[in-house]
């Protein structure tokens, strides 16, 4: 097993050899260090790709990481060492939907640890779990563990007022990054999963804005995909809204839970998507992500595909 990965990691670093000595003159040209001064502290979750989801070149940015982005000793010591040397001034901590460290049963954890290990923390049965807790930190919620995570850190400001810190909440089934502003006035995950229409809504109109912004005149957005039964973000919320009136108006966890569902064993169902349309731009196809909802028939083959 060792082999096949140490063959697959060495194979993938050759691949990544051939790149970097093409791209050698740009890569050589990186003057400063980073090329903008900030640091991000995110998880280690796999599909969080940093330079992917801010498209940020080699050089940019400095990422640390750890399970559950959180503030701990070793990240003050590197966040200082970065102000130091490297001039940092914005602090990002990027948490993400769907975390794993929201899913850890301490009990059930505690079953697959080492003797060993257990008793290092203590030797005390009935302090195993507290132990646990405070050894690898799991959490409930991502949005409150963003804010307790900003919070820890704002120690910082007291040794250099002038940085700044903030967060995002990046969800790894879109590939969108939602900024502090539009999720710090929701107190926890639920909250934000029962407003995630709205947010999405306004994570719409800003999407257009950036297209207007890059070229207002040369997008052509090509919908030959047959989207002919989509419904607009804001009248599929309108019109739950009237289907809805008694309730919250808003979509709950467990509505969004039972959609799924519906999706394993119906092929009809109305799901929020991202939906990727060609867009012409000078004459060069690109994909730009759209966000929109969708009402149409799915068909679980195909999505499987
Ligand atoms: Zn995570």
């Amino acid at each position: 097993m060792a082999e096949i990965i140490k063959n697959i990691i060495l194979k993938g670093n050759y691949r990544y050899h051939l790149k970097f000595s093409k791209e050698l003159d740009k890569i050589n040209k990186i003057e400063n260090i980073p090329k903008y001064p900030v640091l991000i502290l995110t998880c280690m979750d796999p599909r969080i790709n940093i330079n992917e989801i801010f498209q940020f070149n080699l050089g940019d940015v400095f990422v640390l990481r750890n399970a559950g982005n959180l503030y701990t000793l070793d990240v003050l010591r590197s966040i200082i060492l970065a102000i130091v040397k490297y001039d940092i001034k914005y602090i990002v901590v990027l948490g993400h939907l769907d975390c794993g460290m929201t899913k850890i049963n301490l009990n059930e954890f505690r079953e697959k640890l080492p003797i060993k290990f257990l008793s290092s923390l203590t030797q005390n049965y009935h302090e195993h779990i507290p132990k646990l807790r405070s050894f690898f930190k799991p959490f409930v919620d991502e949005i409150q563990n963003i804010k307790e995570q900003i919070k820890s850190l704002e120690l910082i400001k007291e040794f250099y007022p002038e940085t700044e810190i903030s967060g995002m909440l990046y969800d790894v089934e879109t590939g969108l990054a939602f900024e502090y502003e539009k999720i710090k006035d929701y107190k926890n995950i639920e909250s934000f999963r029962q407003h995630y229409k709205e947010i999405l809504a306004y994570k719409k109109n800003q999407f257009t804005d950036f297209l207007e912004e890059i070229e207002p005149k040369n997008i052509i957005i090509d919908n030959s995909n047959d989207h002919s039964q989509d419904i607009e973000l804001n009248e599929y919320i309108n019109s739950s809204i009237s289907e809805n009136e008694d309730k919250s108006n808003k979509i709950s966890k467990i509505e969004l839970d039972d959609m799924k569902d519906k999706l394993k064993n119906n092929n009809s169902t109305i799901i929020p998507k991202i939906s990727i349309p060609k867009i012409q731009f000078h004459g060069v196809k690109i994909y730009i992500p759209k966000i929109y909802t969708e009402k149409r028939k799915i068909s679980i083959d195909s999505e499987n595909k």
